[in-house]
């Protein structure tokens, strides 16, 4: 069962799909919310194997539109390093653009808009003649708490 603050964000996404002329359907929904429950990314399998304890018909192209779906109503991001999705940390922004910090010990990845670093991305590609349409960053590294843990000095031998 999904938290109060899932179930908050499952509400907004609704309330944003109805704006969009869209309908956030059970399944939909359910897809989402398996999305937002998780503290990694999943990928379209991991979440096709989540679904089937509630749908037991639930088969590849059943995720794959609810993907789409969600994708194209912003409510998700593809991180194609991984080949897996996360939910949007900030729904209805423009998903042209946006950073990817990806943590390659513990998997987390936190969603980052930073419009200085699209800015500055911008002005060196017009530098050259290009015109971005898409400019989504996905950053390899350590978090905050896995850089700490890897920093830390090693214990003392008795
Ligand atoms: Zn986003
Ligand atoms: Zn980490």
């Amino acid at each position: 069962m999904p938290g109060p603050d899932i179930a908050a964000q499952l509400t907004a996404a609704e309330a944003l799909c109805a704006r969009n002329g869209a309908r956030l359907t059970a399944l939909r929904r359910e897809v989402l919310g398996l999305i937002l429950c998780a503290n990694a990314p999943l990928t379209a399998y991991q979440l096709l194997d989540q679904l089937k304890a509630m749908r037991k018909s639930a088969v590849p192209p059943t995720i794959y539109r609810a993907l789409d779906f969600l994708s194209a109503n912003r409510l998700i991001h593809r991180i194609e390093r991984l080949n897996a999705f996360v939910s949007c940390a900030e729904t209805g922004h423009d998903h042209q653009d946006a950073q990817f910090l990806i943590c390659q010990q513990c998997g987390a990845v936190v969603e980052m808009e930073d419009h200085g670093v699209s800015a500055a991305l911008a002005r060196a590609a017009a530098a050259r003649g290009f015109s971005p349409r898409r400019a989504i960053i996905e950053l390899d590294g350590l978090c905050a708490t896995c850089g700490r843990a890897d920093t830390a000095p090693p214990p003392e031998r008795p």
